[in-house]
């Protein structure tokens, strides 16, 4: 008896509770302010053409919508008073939606953020829009969401493909102004004005005062150079400060919610050593650092002086100017950005085991310490061979995390960026989960990595899944660390059986794939593993195969035919020239063009030697054996 009571108390409890939800549907209207701004206006749009294309039916929106609604920005009664610039509140009250937001930005990425959370609208890549048709959904009667930015700057340029990529950036929390246009409704992004980065030498004009003032440039082992200028010489000061507040004059936007002007080092070590720089870094810690940073703070002051109360000044703490300095530090209005390029992604970066990690980390502490407006700028690519898998899908999240963790307020997460058409490897897939983990850092990634998957790929999505894993946990050279120049036989470490495994998972993959757009993406992204194979003579490239020259030829073709044609960084289709494609490991086919050194010599013993492996592999009697052995 006492059961059947409780029983039935439970199911009352569950029924009360099912009651006082909302079930949003077509019925529901969307309540807009009489006058709303531009911000409001587009909002409220996107929210009634989702709702309306959800719901297969006209959603209606006006001033005086009657209960229920949602309402939006002034609109609603939500108080977003405490909430941080560019955040939002989603909260119900009196059986209607209210949704809120600060900033130029947070109302609309509420709106955003709504349809996903709640309408399960799922913003995958440029093409790849997946929104449940669906008579309504259901809103839990004590939701009271409050959203503020992890990071005020979010920038990543991975791409695959040229699709504009604003509606992506808007739902998935991608900010900066780099790779990405957002119109002012939206709330535009936060833009580097001038230049992004390595600006330093144009901002002193290094070249034009190279003979009327070589003290103007950098000593550097005893000589005057124009690869850097020398920080302690007060009239390169005034020349940086005078090119600095004419690009402000030129495109500076007081409506922006942020603006970075970059004062940054040429990608060069020629630091300037004369007796003056050297002194002033002895002073403040013995690092380079320390001359940079009173230069950019002199900057920084002259911009805040003149009323540029929107702008801050940008620097690199990279390569030699990596460790902080001592007795000095960064004025409010200067950004300094650490950069990862020495770090191994195999290993998070708080990995006490890696050695090239822990270092990072000490400067990122010491940095944190001393900056209140600390970027990042990190790497997650292989630059070196751009067409191989780069296993570095272990680290992303918990690297983003740590930046979080220490005060980190803007991340930019370099990737393909050289690209001049499609990439070979997870370009989208690298691109949704930085954005991703740059929204929410502590998001369920491995969720969203299989929603991905399963739109991206199609049906066989768990073998791809499955391979990704694979290369996760094979990641790293012989010594299990990973660097972003490394070749493929550095890359990963796999065993013959475990190539076959692979093997099998990506053709499962192509054959469950249903559309044609699922077919390229799969055929696409096998690109990469099978260079990673060209690059280590596994799979169908072994040596044993007699096939490997016409399959070296095929994934030369194959790449060009998915406009895979940038090899390296810096390196946009210097492999369509290489006369060896057939008779070297792919990783080699940018270092033989014709009339090249030893590129002739290549070629000749090249052709000999297909011409005899039929013979010395007994027609690849023993490749044939080996293969039935290893797939499956
Ligand atoms: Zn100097
Ligand atoms: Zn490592």
């Amino acid at each position: 008896m006492k059961k059947l009571v409780s029983a039935i108390l439970c199911i009352c409890f569950v029924l009360l509770a099912a009651q006082s939800d909302l079930t949003v549907d077509g019925t529901w209207s969307i309540r807009v302010p009489a006058a709303p701004t531009s911000y409001e206006r587009f909002a409220a749009q996107k929210l009634q053409s989702v709702l309306s294309e959800a719901f297969g039916t006209s959603v209606r929106m006006s001033a005086g919508a009657q209960a229920p609604y949602i309402a939006v920005g002034s609109a609603s009664e939500t108080d977003v008073s405490g909430v941080a610039d560019n955040g939002y509140r989603i909260q119900v009250m009196d059986g209607n939606i209210h949704i809120g937001g600060t900033g130029t930005r947070g109302l609309q990425i509420g709106v955003y953020r709504f349809l996903e959370e709640f309408c399960g609208r799922k913003v995958y890549t440029a093409q790849i829009t997946e929104l449940p048709k669906t008579q309504s959904f259901r809103v839990d009667a004590d939701t009271d969401v409050v959203y503020e930015p992890y990071f005020e700057y979010t920038e990543t340029d991975w791409r695959c493909g040229s699709s504009p990529i604003a509606e992506f950036s808007m739902a998935n929390g991608l900010f900066g102004g780099m790779y990405r246009s957002l119109s002012a409704e939206m709330g535009g992004t936060i833009r580097y004005l001038g230049g992004f980065c390595h600006t330093i030498g144009a901002l002193c004009e290094t070249e034009k005062y190279k003979e009327s003032h070589p003290e103007y440039l950098a000593l550097h082992n005893g000589e005057r150079t124009t690869d850097q200028p020398c920080l302690s010489n007060p009239d390169v000061l005034e020349i940086a400060k005078k090119n600095v507040l004419a690009i402000l004059a030129r495109e500076h936007d007081p409506r922006a919610s942020l603006q970075i002007v970059s004062v940054t080092q040429n990608d060069n070590y020629h630091y300037c050593q004369c007796d003056a720089c050297r002194a002033f870094e002895q002073e403040h810690g013995g690092v380079q650092s320390a001359t940079i940073l009173r230069f950019v703070n002199e900057i920084a002051d002259v911009v805040k002086d003149a009323g540029y109360d929107n702008v801050a000044i940008d620097t690199f703490a990279y390569q030699y100017s990596r460790q902080a300095p001592t007795g000095i530090v960064p004025r409010d209005n200067v950004i300094v950005r650490l950069c990862t390029i020495e770090c191994c992604f195999c290993h998070a970066l708080d990995d006490p085991d890696c050695p090239r990690n822990t270092a990072l980390m000490q400067d990122l502490r010491d940095w944190s310490d001393i900056c209140d407006r600390l970027y990042i700028w990190d790497y997650t690519t292989d630059y070196a061979h751009t067409c191989t898998v780069f296993p570095d899908f272990g680290v992303i999240q918990r690297n983003i995390q740590i930046f979080y963790e220490h005060s980190v307020k803007g991340v930019y997460e370099e990737g393909n960026f050289y690209l001049s058409t499609c990439d070979a490897e997870f370009g989208d897939l690298r691109l949704y989960m930085i954005a991703k983990c740059l929204q929410d850092p502590y998001c369920d990634l491995d969720a969203e990595v299989d929603g991905f998957l399963a739109a991206y790929y199609g049906a066989g999505w768990m073998n791809i899944r499955k391979a990704i894993d694979l290369y996760t946990s094979h990641a790293g050279n012989k010594q299990g660390h990973l660097g972003i120049y490394y070749s493929p036989k550095d890359t990963m470490q796999f065993t013959n059986r475990e190539v076959g495994r692979i093997d099998c998972l990506w053709a499962d993959a192509a054959e469950a794939a249903e559309t044609q757009q699922q077919k390229e993406h799969v055929a696409r992204s096998e690109l990469s593993w099978r260079f990673w194979k060209a690059g280590v003579n596994k799979g169908e490239f072994s040596l044993l195969n007699p096939e490997r020259f016409e399959e070296r030829k095929k994934l030369f073709i194959d790449l060009k035919t998915f406009g895979a044609l940038t090899i390296s960084e810096g390196g946009y289709a210097d492999y369509l020239d290489c006369i060896c494609i057939k008779y070297v490991t792919a990783d080699k086919w940018n270092q033989y063009e014709a009339g090249e050194a030893g590129a002739e010599a290549r070629l000749f013993f090249g052709k000999l030697l297909e011409k005899w492996t039929p013979v010395l592999t007994a027609g690849g009697l023993l490749y044939r054996i080996c293969q039935r052995i290893y797939h499956r």
